[in-house]
């Protein structure tokens, strides 16, 4: 772990032990010279100071991004554009263990976590290095009297701010960066303020793919400065957003000035359906890790487990003993499986939402506190909990947690497991236990959210779109279609006789 430990600090903080901002195509201090901490939420360790930016930098970035977008990257060819992204992802596959090490140090996910998603990450890269040679037009037959020649173009929107969360720093800034160099498009990235790291050696790892000065631009920084001068920016076209749904009621309001494009990525509350007919075996470890994963902080985490009333207390007596099983801590230990919190903060509202629960009637079977103490003294964990006799119009079954809670609801039939589905202002996940594959496809058609997993949860494919109904957002990343949202038609209508 010591080993692991050197490889990270030499990777993540500079000889002076402050990260820059990437502002076109150089390393530069913030203009207000502030800077913030951040710290590992497994320790409470310093880890090093980021840049805190302000609405000065963003305006820098915005006009080199802008620069860029009307300079050599628009004559960029689709191959190009392909080749740097495909360099990218060499690079990020040669580093992939450092990426990993960072994201858990400055989030607290279990580096066995981390590592298995490498094929995530890096099929996304390649993925969207594919998309870029296939951006198409269509030719389109006209009945305009005369003769016309009628066409569309496919241009890219123009310069892109991306705002993203903190609990997959990796995968998320890889997300909004495929979509954005596919197209040809620029960006202003505003990470996490929790989790700067990752996405600013992504950065460097641009540079040395060959990326020209000002197509990507990093400005670390908090969210109501930066973020909010980023989203409310008269010089961005579309704004790119993941986080939460109080945010992203924030971003619409302030996207509205230039009538930005919005893509939204936000919360869910989603139901993860067990009938008795299901594989048992298999649906009680899948439940479990559909909450427990990453500490619970998915925005598509299977949170409200609804299992038929025939079998409601023995299932949900088994997910509560695999929960005891789950080795919480460190997320550099190979062994752990639930990593801590990523903050304070974060802490202290997922203990806030433990105590509604009690005032609610729900019974915590496993877990229900912190865990402090030992080698959980200095750090922000939660034990993976499992609460019972939830009904689902209490506040655990209906607001977002963000964390290791599950809250178990009993239901009858068919209808009133797709009703209690449906019953949330959410729709991002969604989950259905079976072996009849008929209720499978119709549960499946009758769920109002982004995603079904049948007999899995979780996951996920470059090519498979993902995205929320209601108030989990709009938009979906992942999928051919995703470029479509960084992308202008224009249609063109020739006379030519
Ligand atoms: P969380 O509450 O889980 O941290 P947020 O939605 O607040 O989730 O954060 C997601 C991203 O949005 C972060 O990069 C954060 O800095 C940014 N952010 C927060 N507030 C604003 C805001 N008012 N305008 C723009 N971005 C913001």
């Amino acid at each position: 772990m010591a080993a692991v430990e050197s490889l990270a600090s030499k990777r993540s903080i500079d000889s002076g032990g402050t990260k820059k901002l990437l502002i076109d195509g150089n390393w530069v201090s913030p203009s207000s010279g502030e800077t913030f901490e951040t710290r590992n939420p497994a320790n409470n360790n310093l880890l090093g100071r980021i840049a805190s930016g302000n609405a000065r930098d963003i305006e820098l970035a915005v006009g080199a991004a802008r620069r860029a977008f009307e300079g050599p990257w628009s004559k960029f060819s689709p191959f190009e554009r392909q080749r740097i992204l495909l360099k990218f992802a060499d690079l990020v596959e040669a580093n992939f263990e450092d990426l990993c090490v960072l994201d858990t140090l400055d989030m607290g996910v279990p580096i066995s976590l981390a590592r298995s998603r490498k094929q995530r990450a890096l099929g996304l890269i390649r993925f969207y290095a594919g998309l870029a040679t296939t951006i198409h037009g269509d030719t389109i037959q006209n009945s305009i009297p005369g003769e016309f020649f009628t066409y569309t173009l496919k241009e890219p929107v123009g310069v892109v701010g991306a705002i993203t969360p903190w609990n997959a720093p990796l995968t998320s800034t890889i997300w909004k960066l495929g979509p954005v160099l596919a197209t040809g498009c620029t960006m202003v990235l505003k990470p996490a303020e929790q989790a700067s790291l990752t996405p600013l050696r992504l950065g460097e790892l641009l540079l040395e793919a060959g990326l020209p000065d000002g197509v990507v631009n990093i400005v670390t920084g908090y969210g109501e400065t930066a973020g909010a001068a980023l989203a409310g920016h008269m010089g961005v076209d579309k704004v790119a957003f993941t986080g939460s749904h109080f945010t992203g009621q924030k971003i619409i309001e302030a996207a509205k000035g230039n009538i930005k494009r919005v893509t939204l990525e936000l919360g869910g509350k989603s139901p993860d359906i067990v009938f008795a007919d299901a594989d048992l075996d298999a649906a009680v470890p899948g439940a479990a890790m559909a909450v427990f994963m990453n500490s619970g902080q998915i925005c598509s985490a299977g949170t409200r487990l609804l299992v038929e009333r025939s079998i409601y207390d023995t299932f949900v007596g088994k997910v509560a003993d695999y929960a005891k099983t789950l080795r919480v801590g460190d997320g550099l230990d190979p062994d752990t499986q639930i990593g801590p919190l990523v903050s304070a903060e974060q802490l202290a509202r997922v203990k806030g939402y433990l105590a509604i629960g009690r005032e609610e009637g729900a019974q915590a079977l496993v877990g229900g506190d912190q865990l402090s103490g030992g080698a959980h003294a200095d750090g922000f964990f939660v034990a993976p909990t499992v609460l019972a006799g939830v009904r689902n119009d209490m506040r655990v079954a209906q607001e977002e947690i963000f964390g290791p809670v599950l809250s178990a609801i009993a239901f009858d039939d068919f209808d009133e497991a797709a009703r209690i589905a449906n019953a949330t202002s959410f729709g991002l996940g969604s989950g259905v236990w079976t072996r009849d594959v008929g209720k499978a496809h119709r549960m499946a058609k009758s769920i109002r959210a982004g995603t079904v997993w049948v007999n899995c949860y979780a996951a996920m494919d470059p090519a498979v779109p993902f995205g929320g109904y209601k108030m989990s957002g709009h938009g979906r990343e992942s999928g051919t279609q995703h470029i479509d949202a960084y992308l202008e038609t224009k249609s063109v209508i020739m006379k030519v006789a």
